[in-house]
Protein backbone atom coordinates (compact mmCIF):
# COMPACT_ATOMS: atom_id res chain seq x y z
CA UNK A 1 0.00 0.00 0.00
CA UNK A 2 1.25 3.54 -0.99
CA UNK A 3 -0.54 6.36 0.58
CA UNK A 4 0.99 9.56 -1.22
CA UNK A 5 0.80 13.08 0.28
CA UNK A 6 0.74 16.37 -1.75
CA UNK A 7 3.85 17.95 -0.37
CA UNK A 8 4.26 21.16 -3.04
CA UNK A 9 4.35 24.41 -1.35
CA UNK A 10 0.55 24.77 -1.39
CA UNK A 11 -0.25 21.73 0.25
CA UNK A 12 2.32 22.62 3.25
CA UNK A 13 0.09 25.70 3.43
CA UNK A 14 -2.68 24.26 3.47
CA UNK A 15 -1.33 22.20 6.01
CA UNK A 16 0.51 18.75 4.47
CA UNK A 17 3.47 18.41 6.45
CA UNK A 18 1.20 17.56 9.63
CA UNK A 19 -0.80 15.05 7.91
CA UNK A 20 2.01 13.66 6.30
CA UNK A 21 4.06 12.98 9.93
CA UNK A 22 0.32 11.81 11.29
CA UNK A 23 0.33 9.07 8.80
CA UNK A 24 3.47 8.42 9.26
CA UNK A 25 2.94 7.86 12.85
CA UNK A 26 -0.46 5.73 12.25
CA UNK A 27 1.38 3.51 9.91
CA UNK A 28 4.01 2.84 12.29
CA UNK A 29 1.82 2.55 15.30
CA UNK A 30 -0.46 -0.49 14.15
CA UNK A 31 3.34 -2.06 12.81
CA UNK A 32 2.08 -1.69 9.04
CA UNK A 33 4.35 -2.13 6.57
CA UNK A 34 3.20 0.61 4.20
CA UNK A 35 5.16 3.52 2.19
CA UNK A 36 3.82 7.28 2.98
CA UNK A 37 5.25 8.88 0.28
CA UNK A 38 5.27 12.67 -1.32
CA UNK A 39 4.05 14.29 -4.48
CA UNK A 40 3.62 17.08 -6.00
CA UNK A 41 0.86 18.96 -6.52
CA UNK A 42 -2.14 17.44 -8.34
CA UNK A 43 -3.42 21.20 -9.29
CA UNK A 44 -6.57 21.50 -7.68
CA UNK A 45 -5.37 23.31 -4.71
CA UNK A 46 -9.09 24.45 -3.69
CA UNK A 47 -8.43 21.06 -1.63
CA UNK A 48 -5.24 20.81 -0.73
CA UNK A 49 -4.07 18.56 1.90
CA UNK A 50 -4.96 16.38 -1.29
CA UNK A 51 -3.87 12.53 -0.52
CA UNK A 52 -3.88 9.69 -2.65
CA UNK A 53 -4.30 5.93 -1.71
CA UNK A 54 -2.63 3.11 -4.12
CA UNK A 55 -2.98 -0.44 -3.35
CA UNK A 56 -2.62 -3.37 -5.60
CA UNK A 57 -5.73 -4.48 -7.99
CA UNK A 58 -7.68 -0.85 -7.14
CA UNK A 59 -7.63 1.82 -8.49
CA UNK A 60 -5.91 5.09 -7.12
CA UNK A 61 -8.20 7.12 -4.18
CA UNK A 62 -7.56 11.09 -4.27
CA UNK A 63 -9.17 12.84 -1.03
CA UNK A 64 -9.09 16.56 -0.73
CA UNK A 65 -9.09 18.63 2.34
CA UNK A 66 -7.68 15.51 4.34
CA UNK A 67 -7.04 16.15 8.05
CA UNK A 68 -5.95 14.11 10.78
CA UNK A 69 -9.40 12.65 11.39
CA UNK A 70 -9.62 11.46 8.02
CA UNK A 71 -6.05 10.46 7.68
CA UNK A 72 -6.55 7.98 10.21
CA UNK A 73 -9.85 6.98 8.45
CA UNK A 74 -8.17 6.29 4.96
CA UNK A 75 -5.57 4.53 7.29
CA UNK A 76 -8.63 2.28 8.67
CA UNK A 77 -10.33 1.87 5.47
CA UNK A 78 -7.41 0.50 3.61
CA UNK A 79 -7.10 -1.88 6.37
CA UNK A 80 -10.38 -3.11 6.51
CA UNK A 81 -10.74 -2.96 2.56
CA UNK A 82 -13.03 -0.74 2.25
CA UNK A 83 -12.15 3.32 1.77
CA UNK A 84 -13.87 6.20 3.30
CA UNK A 85 -16.43 7.96 0.94
CA UNK A 86 -15.79 11.47 2.26
CA UNK A 87 -14.07 14.02 0.81
CA UNK A 88 -13.32 11.62 -1.64
CA UNK A 89 -12.31 13.56 -5.10
CA UNK A 90 -12.19 10.94 -7.72
CA UNK A 91 -10.75 7.64 -8.72
CA UNK A 92 -7.50 7.25 -11.27
CA UNK A 93 -7.93 3.81 -13.12
CA UNK A 94 -4.95 4.82 -15.20
CA UNK A 95 -2.38 7.16 -14.80
CA UNK A 96 -1.97 8.18 -18.66
CA UNK A 97 -6.03 9.28 -18.56
CA UNK A 98 -5.13 13.02 -18.11
CA UNK A 99 -1.76 12.38 -19.91
CA UNK A 100 -2.60 12.47 -23.54
CA UNK A 101 -6.29 12.98 -23.83
CA UNK A 102 -7.02 10.08 -25.16
CA UNK A 103 -9.82 9.29 -22.41
CA UNK A 104 -10.45 5.52 -22.15
CA UNK A 105 -13.34 4.31 -20.02
CA UNK A 106 -11.99 2.01 -17.26
CA UNK A 107 -14.45 2.78 -14.23
CA UNK A 108 -17.29 0.82 -13.85
CA UNK A 109 -20.97 2.56 -13.97
CA UNK A 110 -21.90 4.72 -11.62
CA UNK A 111 -18.40 4.66 -9.91
CA UNK A 112 -16.41 7.77 -9.10
CA UNK A 113 -13.59 8.36 -12.21
CA UNK A 114 -11.28 11.23 -11.37
CA UNK A 115 -11.63 12.35 -15.27
CA UNK A 116 -15.10 12.60 -14.81
CA UNK A 117 -14.52 14.94 -12.02
CA UNK A 118 -15.78 18.67 -13.47
CA UNK A 119 -12.25 20.03 -12.62
CA UNK A 120 -9.85 17.32 -14.02
CA UNK A 121 -12.13 15.93 -16.87
CA UNK A 122 -11.59 18.88 -19.26
CA UNK A 123 -7.92 18.75 -18.70
CA UNK A 124 -5.15 17.42 -21.02
CA UNK A 125 -2.10 16.99 -19.26
CA UNK A 126 1.60 17.09 -20.89
CA UNK A 127 3.38 19.16 -18.97
CA UNK A 128 1.85 18.83 -15.78
CA UNK A 129 1.58 15.04 -16.53
CA UNK A 130 3.63 13.07 -13.65
CA UNK A 131 2.56 16.24 -11.41
CA UNK A 132 1.03 14.76 -8.18
CA UNK A 133 1.47 11.19 -9.53
CA UNK A 134 5.28 10.43 -8.71
CA UNK A 135 7.40 11.43 -5.81
CA UNK A 136 10.00 14.58 -6.84
CA UNK A 137 12.83 13.22 -4.90
CA UNK A 138 12.69 9.64 -6.96
CA UNK A 139 14.62 9.12 -9.96
CA UNK A 140 12.75 5.73 -10.45
CA UNK A 141 9.85 6.86 -10.08
CA UNK A 142 10.32 9.57 -13.02
CA UNK A 143 12.00 6.86 -15.09
CA UNK A 144 9.22 4.21 -14.48
CA UNK A 145 6.88 6.36 -15.94
CA UNK A 146 9.15 7.05 -19.12
CA UNK A 147 11.40 9.48 -17.96
CA UNK A 148 14.67 9.91 -19.80
CA UNK A 149 13.65 8.19 -22.68
CA UNK A 150 13.24 10.93 -24.71
CA UNK A 151 16.68 11.80 -23.55
CA UNK A 152 17.97 8.47 -24.63
CA UNK A 153 15.99 8.59 -28.14
CA UNK A 154 17.03 12.43 -28.79
CA UNK A 155 21.26 11.64 -28.76
CA UNK A 156 20.45 8.88 -31.20
CA UNK A 157 18.73 11.08 -33.33
CA UNK A 158 21.01 14.31 -35.33
CA UNK A 159 20.70 17.92 -33.52
CA UNK A 160 19.09 19.19 -36.59
CA UNK A 161 16.26 16.66 -36.72
CA UNK A 162 15.16 17.07 -33.06
CA UNK A 163 15.13 21.07 -33.86
CA UNK A 164 13.03 20.17 -37.26
CA UNK A 165 10.75 17.90 -34.49
CA UNK A 166 10.49 20.80 -32.22
CA UNK A 167 9.31 23.25 -34.91
CA UNK A 168 6.79 21.08 -36.47
CA UNK A 169 5.58 20.63 -33.33
CA UNK A 170 4.97 24.27 -32.97
CA UNK A 171 5.53 24.80 -29.50
CA UNK A 172 5.58 28.64 -28.25
CA UNK A 173 7.36 29.49 -25.58
CA UNK A 174 5.41 29.66 -22.65
CA UNK A 175 7.04 32.13 -20.58
CA UNK A 176 4.89 35.17 -22.15
CA UNK A 177 6.23 36.21 -25.42
CA UNK A 178 5.04 33.25 -27.58
CA UNK A 179 8.31 32.69 -29.92
CA UNK A 180 8.42 29.72 -31.73
CA UNK A 181 10.61 27.62 -29.41
CA UNK A 182 12.05 25.53 -32.58
CA UNK A 183 13.06 28.54 -34.44
CA UNK A 184 14.50 30.08 -31.20
CA UNK A 185 16.64 26.93 -30.71
CA UNK A 186 17.39 26.89 -34.82
CA UNK A 187 19.08 30.54 -33.81
CA UNK A 188 20.98 29.34 -31.17
CA UNK A 189 22.55 26.26 -33.06
CA UNK A 190 23.40 28.25 -36.16
CA UNK A 191 25.25 30.81 -34.08
CA UNK A 192 29.30 30.37 -34.41
CA UNK A 193 30.82 29.05 -30.76
CA UNK A 194 32.12 25.85 -29.28
CA UNK A 195 31.00 27.08 -26.19
CA UNK A 196 27.21 27.80 -25.34
CA UNK A 197 24.38 27.58 -22.87
CA UNK A 198 21.19 26.53 -22.19
CA UNK A 199 18.98 28.55 -19.40
CA UNK A 200 15.61 27.50 -17.62
CA UNK A 201 14.22 30.85 -16.43
CA UNK A 202 12.68 29.39 -13.28
CA UNK A 203 12.22 33.22 -12.26
CA UNK A 204 8.43 33.37 -12.08
CA UNK A 205 7.36 36.43 -10.37
CA UNK A 206 3.36 37.19 -11.94
CA UNK A 207 1.38 38.06 -9.23
CA UNK A 208 -1.01 35.16 -8.88
CA UNK A 209 0.96 32.82 -11.29
CA UNK A 210 2.82 29.73 -9.89
CA UNK A 211 2.88 27.11 -12.78
CA UNK A 212 6.64 26.51 -13.21
CA UNK A 213 6.49 26.94 -9.09
CA UNK A 214 4.24 23.55 -9.39
CA UNK A 215 6.00 22.00 -12.15
CA UNK A 216 9.65 22.30 -10.41
CA UNK A 217 8.15 20.93 -7.17
CA UNK A 218 6.34 17.99 -8.48
CA UNK A 219 8.45 16.81 -11.45
CA UNK A 220 12.00 18.37 -11.46
CA UNK A 221 13.33 15.69 -13.96
CA UNK A 222 11.28 16.55 -16.76
CA UNK A 223 12.75 20.31 -16.99
CA UNK A 224 16.46 18.12 -16.54
CA UNK A 225 15.43 16.37 -19.27
CA UNK A 226 13.75 19.04 -21.35
CA UNK A 227 17.23 21.15 -20.99
CA UNK A 228 19.70 18.11 -21.72
CA UNK A 229 18.05 17.40 -25.25
CA UNK A 230 17.72 21.41 -26.12
CA UNK A 231 21.82 21.02 -25.17
CA UNK A 232 22.05 18.24 -27.25
CA UNK A 233 20.11 19.93 -30.49
CA UNK A 234 22.28 23.59 -29.93
CA UNK A 235 25.64 22.42 -29.11
CA UNK A 236 25.54 23.53 -25.62
CA UNK A 237 26.92 21.73 -22.82
CA UNK A 238 25.95 23.54 -19.74
CA UNK A 239 22.78 24.30 -18.33
CA UNK A 240 21.67 26.80 -16.13
CA UNK A 241 18.54 26.92 -13.87
CA UNK A 242 17.98 30.62 -13.18
CA UNK A 243 15.37 29.65 -10.28
CA UNK A 244 13.56 32.81 -7.70
CA UNK A 245 15.17 32.51 -4.03
CA UNK A 246 11.83 32.73 -3.29
CA UNK A 247 11.34 29.51 -4.28
CA UNK A 248 13.31 27.34 -1.53
CA UNK A 249 11.39 23.84 -1.84
CA UNK A 250 11.41 24.27 -5.69
CA UNK A 251 15.61 24.85 -5.43
CA UNK A 252 16.31 22.38 -2.59
CA UNK A 253 14.12 19.59 -5.16
CA UNK A 254 16.44 20.69 -8.28
CA UNK A 255 19.53 20.14 -6.21
CA UNK A 256 18.45 16.45 -5.34
CA UNK A 257 17.29 15.91 -8.90
CA UNK A 258 20.39 17.29 -10.55
CA UNK A 259 22.54 14.68 -7.60
CA UNK A 260 20.31 12.00 -9.12
CA UNK A 261 20.11 12.40 -12.55
CA UNK A 262 24.30 12.28 -12.25
CA UNK A 263 24.16 9.18 -10.27
CA UNK A 264 22.68 7.78 -13.05
CA UNK A 265 24.24 8.93 -16.09
CA UNK A 266 21.30 10.92 -16.97
CA UNK A 267 23.61 14.32 -17.02
CA UNK A 268 27.48 14.08 -16.99
CA UNK A 269 29.58 12.41 -19.53
CA UNK A 270 29.12 10.79 -22.04
CA UNK A 271 25.02 10.49 -21.75
CA UNK A 272 24.05 6.98 -22.72
CA UNK A 273 27.28 6.63 -24.69
CA UNK A 274 26.55 9.32 -27.02
CA UNK A 275 29.57 11.41 -26.35
CA UNK A 276 27.03 13.99 -25.18
CA UNK A 277 27.92 15.74 -22.11
CA UNK A 278 25.78 18.22 -20.52
CA UNK A 279 25.53 19.34 -16.67
CA UNK A 280 23.57 21.11 -15.23
CA UNK A 281 23.31 24.10 -12.04
CA UNK A 282 21.07 25.86 -10.43
CA UNK A 283 21.57 29.87 -9.95
CA UNK A 284 19.04 31.26 -7.32
CA UNK A 285 17.22 34.77 -8.36
CA UNK A 286 18.08 38.11 -7.09
CA UNK A 287 14.65 38.99 -6.21
CA UNK A 288 14.10 41.41 -9.12
CA UNK A 289 10.88 41.00 -10.83
CA UNK A 290 12.89 42.66 -14.34
CA UNK A 291 15.50 39.48 -13.77
CA UNK A 292 12.44 37.33 -15.34
CA UNK A 293 13.37 39.32 -18.94
CA UNK A 294 16.26 37.18 -20.60
CA UNK A 295 19.24 40.01 -20.83
CA UNK A 296 18.50 41.21 -17.64
CA UNK A 297 18.46 37.27 -15.94
CA UNK A 298 21.82 36.86 -18.14
CA UNK A 299 23.39 40.04 -16.58
CA UNK A 300 21.93 38.38 -13.17
CA UNK A 301 24.05 35.07 -13.42
CA UNK A 302 27.17 37.15 -14.41
CA UNK A 303 26.72 38.99 -11.39
CA UNK A 304 26.09 41.90 -12.93
CA UNK A 305 23.06 44.30 -12.01
CA UNK A 306 20.14 42.77 -13.24
CA UNK A 307 18.95 45.67 -15.81
CA UNK A 308 18.23 44.47 -19.63
CA UNK A 309 19.86 45.73 -22.21
CA UNK A 310 18.61 46.87 -25.62
CA UNK A 311 18.68 43.86 -28.56
CA UNK A 312 20.55 43.09 -30.87
CA UNK A 313 22.60 41.39 -30.52
CA UNK A 314 19.84 38.79 -29.28
CA UNK A 315 20.84 35.91 -26.28
CA UNK A 316 21.22 33.47 -29.51
CA UNK A 317 23.92 35.36 -30.82
CA UNK A 318 25.68 37.27 -27.71
CA UNK A 319 24.28 35.77 -24.26
CA UNK A 320 26.01 34.47 -20.98
CA UNK A 321 29.41 35.29 -20.71
CA UNK A 322 28.78 36.77 -24.57
CA UNK A 323 28.15 33.22 -25.76
CA UNK A 324 25.36 31.54 -27.97
CA UNK A 325 22.70 30.93 -25.59
CA UNK A 326 18.96 29.81 -25.50
CA UNK A 327 16.69 30.75 -22.80
CA UNK A 328 13.61 29.10 -22.21
CA UNK A 329 11.19 28.68 -19.18
CA UNK A 330 10.23 26.06 -16.98
CA UNK A 331 7.02 24.85 -18.70
CA UNK A 332 8.60 24.93 -22.27
CA UNK A 333 11.28 22.77 -20.96
CA UNK A 334 8.58 20.27 -19.65
CA UNK A 335 6.92 20.27 -23.02
CA UNK A 336 9.97 18.86 -24.70
CA UNK A 337 10.47 15.19 -23.63
CA UNK A 338 7.06 14.39 -24.59
CA UNK A 339 7.32 16.09 -28.10
CA UNK A 340 10.24 13.91 -28.59
CA UNK A 341 9.19 10.61 -27.63
CA UNK A 342 5.61 11.00 -29.75
CA UNK A 343 6.56 13.57 -32.40
CA UNK A 344 6.08 17.04 -33.11
CA UNK A 345 3.06 16.10 -35.12
CA UNK A 346 1.17 14.96 -31.97
CA UNK A 347 1.79 17.91 -30.34
CA UNK A 348 0.32 19.94 -33.19
CA UNK A 349 -2.56 18.04 -33.02
CA UNK A 350 -3.70 19.35 -29.67
CA UNK A 351 -4.60 23.23 -29.18
CA UNK A 352 -5.19 25.25 -32.56
CA UNK A 353 -3.55 26.21 -36.05
CA UNK A 354 -1.37 28.76 -34.54
CA UNK A 355 -0.93 28.17 -30.57
CA UNK A 356 -0.20 24.17 -30.36
CA UNK A 357 -0.63 21.93 -27.56
CA UNK A 358 -1.70 22.70 -23.55
CA UNK A 359 -1.03 25.94 -21.58
CA UNK A 360 -1.25 25.61 -17.75
CA UNK A 361 -2.79 28.53 -15.84
CA UNK A 362 -2.91 29.09 -12.61
CA UNK A 363 -6.54 29.58 -11.78
CA UNK A 364 -7.29 32.27 -9.35
CA UNK A 365 -9.33 34.81 -7.66
CA UNK A 366 -13.22 35.22 -7.51
CA UNK A 367 -13.66 31.40 -8.43
CA UNK A 368 -15.08 28.26 -6.71
CA UNK A 369 -12.16 26.24 -8.03
CA UNK A 370 -8.96 27.64 -7.26
CA UNK A 371 -6.00 25.75 -8.68
CA UNK A 372 -3.55 24.68 -11.86
CA UNK A 373 -5.40 23.86 -14.49
CA UNK A 374 -4.01 22.14 -17.62
CA UNK A 375 -6.13 22.71 -21.14
CA UNK A 376 -5.36 22.37 -24.71
CA UNK A 377 -5.06 25.73 -26.55
CA UNK A 378 -8.23 27.16 -27.58
CA UNK A 379 -10.06 26.02 -24.64
CA UNK A 380 -12.68 29.07 -23.92
CA UNK A 381 -12.62 31.23 -21.21
CA UNK A 382 -15.67 30.00 -20.63
CA UNK A 383 -15.16 26.66 -20.26
CA UNK A 384 -12.13 27.74 -17.80
CA UNK A 385 -14.40 29.71 -15.51
CA UNK A 386 -17.51 27.42 -15.02
CA UNK A 387 -16.80 24.06 -16.32
CA UNK A 388 -13.66 23.52 -14.50
CA UNK A 389 -13.38 26.33 -12.44
CA UNK A 390 -16.77 25.93 -11.35
CA UNK A 391 -18.22 29.86 -11.79
CA UNK A 392 -18.11 32.55 -9.22
CA UNK A 393 -20.73 31.59 -7.09
CA UNK A 394 -23.88 34.07 -6.42
CA UNK A 395 -22.05 37.10 -7.87
CA UNK A 396 -21.72 37.25 -11.54
CA UNK A 397 -18.30 37.46 -13.47
CA UNK A 398 -16.87 40.71 -14.52
CA UNK A 399 -13.41 39.88 -15.77
CA UNK A 400 -11.13 37.59 -15.90
CA UNK A 401 -6.83 39.05 -15.85
CA UNK A 402 -4.79 37.17 -17.77
CA UNK A 403 -0.92 37.62 -18.32
CA UNK A 404 0.37 39.05 -15.11
CA UNK A 405 1.09 42.80 -14.84
CA UNK A 406 1.39 42.69 -18.62
CA UNK A 407 -1.79 40.99 -19.39
CA UNK A 408 -5.19 42.95 -19.93
CA UNK A 409 -8.50 42.73 -18.48
CA UNK A 410 -10.75 40.73 -20.58
CA UNK A 411 -14.93 41.61 -20.03
CA UNK A 412 -17.31 38.72 -19.13
CA UNK A 413 -18.88 39.96 -22.69
CA UNK A 414 -15.82 38.10 -24.22
CA UNK A 415 -16.23 34.66 -22.04
CA UNK A 416 -16.70 32.89 -25.35
CA UNK A 417 -13.78 33.85 -26.52
CA UNK A 418 -10.99 31.10 -26.90
CA UNK A 419 -7.72 30.84 -25.54
CA UNK A 420 -4.90 31.32 -27.44
CA UNK A 421 -1.97 33.77 -28.03
CA UNK A 422 -3.61 35.38 -30.67
CA UNK A 423 -6.97 35.60 -29.57
CA UNK A 424 -6.05 37.22 -26.29
CA UNK A 425 -3.94 39.64 -28.06
CA UNK A 426 -6.56 40.75 -30.31
CA UNK A 427 -8.68 41.18 -26.94
CA UNK A 428 -6.10 43.32 -25.15
CA UNK A 429 -4.59 40.68 -23.02
CA UNK A 430 -1.91 38.77 -23.37
CA UNK A 431 -1.08 34.47 -22.65
CA UNK A 432 1.44 35.64 -20.33
CA UNK A 433 3.05 33.28 -18.49
CA UNK A 434 -0.47 31.80 -17.14
CA UNK A 435 -1.52 33.31 -14.28
CA UNK A 436 -5.62 33.85 -14.62
CA UNK A 437 -7.25 36.09 -12.22
CA UNK A 438 -11.29 35.94 -11.98
CA UNK A 439 -12.99 38.79 -10.49
CA UNK A 440 -16.82 38.81 -10.22
CA UNK A 441 -18.73 42.11 -10.16
CA UNK A 442 -17.72 43.84 -6.50
CA UNK A 443 -14.04 44.60 -7.93
CA UNK A 444 -13.08 47.86 -9.49
CA UNK A 445 -11.34 47.88 -12.92
CA UNK A 446 -9.65 50.92 -11.89
CA UNK A 447 -8.08 50.00 -8.57
CA UNK A 448 -7.05 46.72 -10.41
CA UNK A 449 -5.08 49.36 -12.84
CA UNK A 450 -4.07 50.69 -10.11
CA UNK A 451 -2.97 47.35 -8.15
CA UNK A 452 -0.89 46.43 -11.37
CA UNK A 453 0.53 49.49 -12.04
CA UNK A 454 1.78 49.82 -8.71
CA UNK A 455 3.42 46.36 -9.44
CA UNK A 456 5.31 47.44 -12.54
CA UNK A 457 6.24 50.81 -10.86
CA UNK A 458 7.62 49.19 -8.00
CA UNK A 459 9.21 46.90 -9.88
CA UNK A 460 10.92 48.85 -12.53
CA UNK A 461 14.99 48.97 -12.76
CA UNK A 462 14.85 52.61 -13.71
CA UNK A 463 17.67 52.57 -16.47
CA UNK A 464 15.07 53.87 -19.30
CA UNK A 465 13.24 57.28 -18.68
CA UNK A 466 9.54 56.17 -19.96
CA UNK A 467 9.09 53.35 -17.92
CA UNK A 468 10.66 55.04 -14.97
CA UNK A 469 8.93 58.09 -14.97
CA UNK A 470 5.92 57.10 -17.45
CA UNK A 471 4.54 54.54 -14.72
CA UNK A 472 5.33 56.40 -11.87
CA UNK A 473 2.98 59.39 -13.36
CA UNK A 474 0.30 56.73 -14.65
CA UNK A 475 0.52 55.85 -11.12
CA UNK A 476 -0.10 59.44 -9.51
CA UNK A 477 -2.99 59.79 -12.31
CA UNK A 478 -4.60 56.59 -10.89
CA UNK A 479 -4.15 57.56 -7.09
CA UNK A 480 -5.93 60.95 -8.23
CA UNK A 481 -8.69 59.23 -10.07
CA UNK A 482 -9.24 56.50 -7.11
CA UNK A 483 -9.32 59.51 -4.43
CA UNK A 484 -11.92 61.29 -6.21
CA UNK A 485 -9.57 64.00 -7.40
CA UNK A 486 -9.22 63.84 -10.99
CA UNK A 487 -10.92 65.96 -13.80
CA UNK A 488 -12.44 64.04 -17.11
CA UNK A 489 -9.18 65.08 -18.90
CA UNK A 490 -6.92 63.26 -16.48
CA UNK A 491 -8.21 59.85 -18.46
CA UNK A 492 -6.93 61.22 -21.93
CA UNK A 493 -3.55 62.07 -20.20
CA UNK A 494 -3.65 58.78 -18.63
CA UNK A 495 -4.15 57.11 -22.26
CA UNK A 496 -1.74 59.22 -23.42
CA UNK A 497 1.10 58.57 -21.15
CA UNK A 498 0.42 54.70 -21.12
CA UNK A 499 0.60 54.30 -25.24
CA UNK A 500 3.93 56.05 -25.17
CA UNK A 501 5.32 54.26 -22.38
CA UNK A 502 4.42 50.84 -24.32
CA UNK A 503 5.86 52.52 -27.53
CA UNK A 504 9.06 53.66 -26.09
CA UNK A 505 10.08 51.37 -23.15
CA UNK A 506 13.24 49.73 -23.45
CA UNK A 507 12.14 46.23 -22.08
CA UNK A 508 9.33 43.81 -21.96
CA UNK A 509 7.86 45.04 -18.61
CA UNK A 510 7.74 48.58 -19.68
CA UNK A 511 6.55 48.10 -23.07
CA UNK A 512 3.28 45.84 -21.43
CA UNK A 513 2.82 47.50 -18.12
CA UNK A 514 0.37 49.65 -19.63
CA UNK A 515 -1.88 46.89 -20.74
CA UNK A 516 -3.92 47.22 -17.62
CA UNK A 517 -4.68 49.85 -18.02
CA UNK A 518 -5.37 50.47 -21.34
CA UNK A 519 -7.47 47.12 -21.19
CA UNK A 520 -9.77 48.44 -18.35
CA UNK A 521 -9.79 51.72 -20.41
CA UNK A 522 -11.05 50.28 -23.56
CA UNK A 523 -13.64 47.72 -21.50
CA UNK A 524 -14.38 49.40 -18.30
CA UNK A 525 -14.19 53.28 -18.80
CA UNK A 526 -17.33 53.77 -17.43
CA UNK A 527 -15.93 53.22 -14.37
CA UNK A 528 -13.28 55.54 -14.64
CA UNK A 529 -15.60 58.15 -15.50
CA UNK A 530 -18.16 57.28 -12.41
CA UNK A 531 -14.96 57.25 -9.81
CA UNK A 532 -14.30 61.14 -11.50
CA UNK A 533 -17.72 61.70 -11.36
CA UNK A 534 -18.40 61.22 -7.65
CA UNK A 535 -15.89 63.75 -6.96
CA UNK A 536 -18.96 66.48 -7.44
FE1 LIG B 1 14.03 48.93 -16.69
FE2 LIG B 1 11.47 49.49 -17.17
FE3 LIG B 1 13.30 50.29 -18.87
FE4 LIG B 1 12.71 47.68 -18.64
S1 LIG B 1 11.37 49.26 -19.41
S2 LIG B 1 14.75 48.64 -18.78
S3 LIG B 1 12.29 47.57 -16.43
S4 LIG B 1 13.11 50.94 -16.71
Amino acid sequence: VKISVGRATCGRAAGAEDVYTFLQDVVARRGLEWDVSTVGCLGFCQGEPLVTVQQPGWPRYVYSRVDRRLAEQIVEGVAAGKLPKRRLLGKIYSDDLLLTGEKVDLAPEGDHPLEKNPFYGPQVRIATRNCGYINPESIAEYVARGGYLALKKAVQMQPEEIIEEVVKSGLRGRGGAGFLTGKKWGFARAASGDVKYVICNADEGDPGAYMDRSILEGDPHTVLEGMAIGGYAIGAQTGIIYCRAEYPLAVATLKEAIRQAEKQGFLGDNIFGSGFSFRIRVVEGRGAFVCGEETALIASIEGRMGEPRPRPPFPAQKGLWGKPTNINNVETWANIPPIIMRGGDWFAGVGTATSSGTKVFALVGDIKNNGLVEVPMGTTLRQIVYDIGGGTGVFDLKAVQTGGPSGGCIPASLIDLPVDYDALTRAGAIMGSGGMVVMNERSCMVDVARFFIAFTQDESCGKCLPCREGTRQMLELLDKICKGEAEMSDLELLEELAYAVKDTALCGLGQTAPNPVLSTLKYFRDEYEAHIRERF
